[in-house]
């Protein structure tokens, strides 16, 4: 339904947006997910037609959103960043225009307006100016502008950014409400948010796709290995002799604290359980291990390790600031 190709935005010598592939299928909600500055916005500016790119293109139901921009654009809804409202008109008068802009036919404008205030619950101010809302209205008039028209892509930059708690679940309902009719992608900078509403996830730093899947993928493919933290007075060559022998190990990773406590990441192999062994291996060392606890992979760890390493897009390497030492009963 869209296809990204090679996209890249430079602004003089910054590179914005960074070769930039993905695909969006039909039926589903999709979260641009990245820290700010990452490119959000400006990939999302690129896709409406609002900006140029630098190199690539992108195709709107099969139409160059440069070469073909009317035939494009009328697949898609848009609620930008900062939303184009006009403060000194009602919002009636405002979704009227905006259902002229779309092309919208003069028999069908009033019902189809009508119809959108009723979706995103705005009826009951209609008549009131747009510059005396609230910011939760306002962006629910900004929404209404993007479905007006119904086109079958919903693009939402923030949609919940300025909101109360309140008015986020409410936004969040609409968008699970929209999303039986429509594709949707809307971007944040938070994960919990994307995490529960959208169905596929594409995660940007820099400019950068550095992973996209199912949240439940994203989760499995990065998480599959458990870690087993130690910390032991043992200093880091020791702790690689101890666990020299010791099976079901993928790789260690260890770190001074600083109060002659060594911190160790144990990962485990896939499927296997070590805890008993690292154990029974520090006992008869006769070096006793001060703490001991497994952790599994969160989204919250791969979106942290995918969007703060310095390394992109090598996205799957260990923690940049642990030294990592090998173990004989390993391959390592
Ligand atoms: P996001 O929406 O993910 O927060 P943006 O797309 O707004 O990120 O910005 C991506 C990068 O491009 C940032 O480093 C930002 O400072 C830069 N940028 C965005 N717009 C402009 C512009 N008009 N001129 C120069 N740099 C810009
Ligand atoms: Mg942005």
């Amino acid at each position: 339904m869209i296809e990204v190709r090679n996209l890249v935005k430079k602004y003089g010598t910054h590179t914005a947006v960074d070769h930039l592939d993905f695909k969006i299928e039909p039926g589903r909600i999709y979260g641009f997910l990245g820290p700010n500055g990452a490119g959000k916005s400006t990939t999302m500016n690129i896709m409406t037609g609002y900006l140029g790119a630098t190199e690539g293109e992108v195709l709107i139901a099969g139409h160059d959103i440069l070469k073909e921009p009317e035939e494009a654009k009328r697949h898609i809804g848009y609620l930008p960043e900062q939303p184009p409202l006009y403060m000194d008109m009602t919002v009636r008068e405002y979704l009227r225009f905006a259902a002229e802009l779309k092309g919208i036919t003069r028999e069908k404008r009033e019902g189809e307006i009508t119809e959108v205030e009723k979706m995103v619950r705005i009826q009951e101010v209609e008549r009131r100016l747009i510059g005396n809302l609230s910011k939760g209205y306002r962006q629910r008039v900004g929404l209404a502008q993007a479905v007006l028209g119904f086109p079958e892509i919903i693009i939402l930059d923030e949609p919940s950014v300025g909101l109360d708690p309140k008015q986020i679940i409410e936004i969040r309902e609409l968008i699970r409400r929209l999303s039986k009719r429509h594709t949707v992608i809307l971007s944040s900078h938070i994960l919990a948010e994307v995490r529960e509403v959208c169905d596929y996830i594409l995660i940007i730093s820099k400019g950068r796709l550095v992973a996209s899947d199912t949240p439940e993928n994203l989760e499995k493919k990065l998480g599959e290995h458990n870690v087993v933290e130690i910390e032991t007075q043992a200093d880091p060559s020791e702790i690689r002799l101890i666990l020299k022998h010791v099976p079901g190990i993928e790789r260690i990773e260890t770190q001074a604290t600083g109060e002659g406590v060594t911190r160790a990441a144990i990962t485990e192999k896939k499927g296997e359980d070590i805890r008993e062994r690292v154990f029974m291996a520090f006992a008869a060392s006769k070096a006793p291990l001060l703490t001991l606890k497994t952790s599994g992979t969160t989204l919250e760890d791969v979106f942290m390790e995918l969007t703060q390493s310095d390394k992109v897009p090598d996205a799957f390497a260990g923690k940049t600031k642990w030294e990592e030492v090998g173990n004989d009963a390993g391959n390592l």
